[in-house]
């Protein structure tokens, strides 16, 4: 398969942007060869520089719930940016977007627009502390939050609960507020609160791990640290700008029936455009600056093209049965190879949720990021290679989830299902 296009844009663009890219994991440094230059997508593909098209399960790493360039997001996006892009003001579209989100999500009383997950998750921590007036937050291995400085924080070496920093630039003052657990592990979670609960803000979680593998949690770890956050006055933060209108509309939260004090929003939420949110119960949701003391602005925060795209996309979202459609192509497609995963015996199995799959590459169940395996990484490499060269694209690490979208049609997935049962044998032959 030809990909000098994308190797010569690939070579350019280094000299342009650090690495070639504009946000590390495209730069394809965990697998073989150049980042695909993509100039056009629709439905379930989209299309390189060389003219290869894909069988897509990124997705742009989760917003495109309802596959690329999506007739009615796009419509309604071409509609509002004829009328201008961004006035500063409060718009109607705004008021749309909003009153569709609270009426249909039991646990928002009240929401924030921002313009990206990262800037939800800061503005969340702020408001937490705010609220509270406490400075640390908890956060668990393996869960991503965006590059919050704060979060940006891995267990360290010794014991368990003081962090180090995952990135150059980050003051130790910063990391020292920070917290850092296992997932999983009751006993800890409880040793800390009661420590420490006098100086926690927040514990904040993605309730379906889905940035290091998709490590899914059992629900009554989920209701108990909920129950222990409520005993200690500590903020529950669930970080659902992956799981977040991905699992059902309500997300994890609804999916778990489990209520959070804050929830942030990202991918979805803007159909493809940049767009993040967070909320929670009125009450709490008041700290915010202008009704509270709690600041957080934005200049394009809740602009009209990327509100509009945000109601095209939810409205779908809404129909009835869409969720248990998208769930039932999803569960159908990684059955299928699961079963041959068993025929061949091979050392790994899927793991999926609503329409999201990760292949696991262990014949245990995988609930902390410690116990995936990085040498297992070598067998995804060669999966994604022999992919890619069969017009599939997955995520370009081991530890990204697939996402399939509406858009993706049950003969894709069988197409897709066979190619990836070929790519397992591949990478264990
Ligand atoms: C993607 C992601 C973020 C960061 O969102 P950006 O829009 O990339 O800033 C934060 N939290 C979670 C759980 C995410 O998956």
């Amino acid at each position: 398969m030809k990909r000098d296009k994308s190797q010569e844009l690939f070579d350019e663009a280094k000299t342009l942007f650090p690495g070639g890219v504009n946000s590390p994991v495209r730069a394809f440094k965990s697998v073989s060869g150049p980042p695909l230059f993509i100039k056009e997508g629709k439905g379930s593909r989209f299309t390189d520089e060389d003219d290869n098209t894909y069988l897509d399960f990124c997705c742009s790493w989760g917003p495109l719930i309802m596959g690329h360039n999506n007739d009615k997001i796009r419509e309604a996006i071409t509609e509002t940016v004829a009328k201008g892009t961004s006035f500063g003001t409060p718009t109607k579209l705004g008021n749309e977007i909003g009153k569709l989100i609270i009426e249909n999500h039991r646990y928002l009383e009240k929401i924030r627009f921002v313009s990206s997950g990262t800037e939800a998750v800061m503005s969340a921590i702020r408001l937490a502390r705010g609220y509270t007036g406490k400075n640390k937050i908890v956060k668990f291995e393996g869960c991503y939050h965006g590059h919050v400085d704060s979060l940006l924080v891995k267990a360290g070496s010794g014991l368990a609960t003081f962090g180090e920093s995952t990135s150059a630039g980050i003051p130790k003052s910063f990391i020292e507020e920070t917290l850092v657990l296992s997932l999983n592990d009751l006993q800890g979670f409880q040793d800390l609160l009661e420590a420490q609960s006098d100086d926690i803000a927040a514990v904040i979680i993605e309730p379906i791990p889905a940035n290091n593998g998709l490590l899914l949690q059992d629900q009554n770890y989920l209701v108990w640290l909920k129950t222990l956050c409520d005993k200690y006055g500590v903020l529950l933060i669930f970080d659902e700008v992956i799981s977040g209108f991905r699992v059902g509309f309500e997300g994890a939260s609804g999916y778990y029936t489990i209520e959070p004090d804050i929830i942030t929003f990202g991918k979805i939420i803007g159909g493809g455009m940049p767009v993040g949110a967070y909320g929670g119960r009125t009450e709490i949701m008041s700290h915010v600056a202008p009704d509270g003391p709690v600041y957080q602005a934005g200049t394009l925060s809740a602009n009209p093209v990327a509100m509009a795209a945000g109601i095209a996309v939810l409205k779908q979202l809404l129909e009835p049965g869409f969720y248990e459609k998208l769930e039932a192509k999803t569960k159908r497609f990684c059955d299928k190879i699961q079963s041959h995963i068993e025929i061949k015996g091979h050392k790994m199995h899927m793991v999926q949720i609503g329409s999201m799959f990760w292949f696991a590459i262990s014949d245990k169940r995988i609930m902390s990021a410690d116990q995936i395996d990085p040498k297992s990484m070598e067998v995804f490499k060669k999966m994604h290679h022999y992919l890619l060269e069969n017009n599939v694209y997955l995520g370009p690490s081991g530890y990204e989830v697939g996402f399939v979208s509406a858009a993706h049609t049950e003969t894709d997935l069988d197409e897709a299902s066979v190619k990836i049962c070929k790519a397992i044998d591949y990478a264990f032959a």
